[in-house]
């Protein structure tokens, strides 16, 4: 008799969390699998990551129609310490990870809940994004994977200062990024290795160029961009088939003159202190450089070996 009990409870428990050992619980929720360490989810996070995954649902979901009925895993980590020793053996500086073939992401739980959320849309991002791309059997450019998953990040599309990228692109002298041109023939750990302040830099540029092709041209351009780029098509060309740019050049005028408008700095001025994360953390704009933590921890999916290795 106990052994067809346990056989029964064996097959509720699913196979991820089977796994990953006996200590995790579950809670379901419209689009989500959670699984998590703890026994209880930090208060409002159910909640949270569904209002991620339908702000979400907004910008990736013409790449991803799968996500409005086919549920994402969540694997919610007890602390740093044990997300580093589970199961996917993220690098130790990681702080969240997709796992394409799982159609998961896994993280650590986090004191600051809103923290929480941002780094679950920054993954959830690259899981929904790369399938895309997995699709026609692509690698997306990291330029465009990480500033979409960076772009992610914050509060909603109309608060965009709540994000850390945003506050650090107000502090970046724009004389410092290099060309478009240049700026889309870049891949950070090949090109740029351990020049941390460069490597900062890059993922500024990222995600400010994305912000300005999505936030400020149609979603529909965006996609299309996407689409000539998962063709094959070399950036100049996919950006004037899509946005009538005709040579790169004219896109780095109009991005820089976006860039330049002061209303970028009013608006992170106008942000509550405990909001202005970015602003004491980054210190891009001083001599010091970026501090390697604000981004180290995204670097992301260039890093991933193989197809079905987790990415971070
Ligand atoms: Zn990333």
């Amino acid at each position: 008799m106990l052994g067809a009990l346990f056989a029964v409870f064996l097959l509720a428990v699913p196979a991820g969390a089977r796994e990953q050992g006996w200590d995790w619980r579950q809670s379901q929720t419209p689009h989500f699998i959670i699984n998590h360490q703890t026994a209880w989810l930090p208060a409002g996070f159910s909640m949270g990551a569904e209002r991620v995954h339908s702000r979400l649902r907004m910008d990736l979901g013409m790449f991803s129609p799968w996500m409005s009925k086919e549920k994402i895993n969540l694997y919610i980590y007890s602390d740093h310490e044990t997300f580093l020793a589970g199961e996917f053996a993220p690098p130790k500086w990681s702080n969240g990870l997709a796992i394409y073939d799982r159609k998961a992401v896994a993280m650590p739980t986090m004191k600051d809940p809103r923290k929480m959320l941002s780094v679950m849309a920054h993954e959830t991002t690259h899981l929904l994004f790369d399938s895309y791309w997995k699709e026609a059997r692509r690698e997306p450019p990291s330029w465009i994977n990480e500033g979409l998953a960076m772009l992610e990040e914050a509060e909603s599309p109309e608060r965009p200062e709540t994000s850390i990228w945003y506050q650090q692109m107000t502090l970046v002298d724009p004389k410092k990024f290099p060309d478009l041109e240049t700026f889309f023939a870049v891949t950070p750990t090949k090109d740029l290795h351990n020049d941390q302040a460069a490597v900062g830099e890059w993922y500024i540029q990222a995600y400010s160029v994305v912000h300005y092709l999505l936030r400020k041209h149609s979603r529909l351009q965006f996609k299309s961009l996407c689409a000539a780029l998962r063709d094959g098509k070399p950036v100049a060309d996919a950006l004037w088939l899509t946005y009538r740019y005709k040579k790169v050049s004219d896109l780095d005028k109009k991005w820089r003159a976006w860039l330049a408008d002061p209303s970028h700095k009013r608006r992170v001025a106008a942000l509550a202190g405990d909001a202005r994360k970015g602003m004491d953390e980054g210190a891009v704009g001083k001599s010091s450089g970026l501090k390697s933590s604000s981004f180290k921890s995204f670097s992301t999916s260039f890093t991933r070996p193989k197809a079905g290795t987790p990415a971070e």
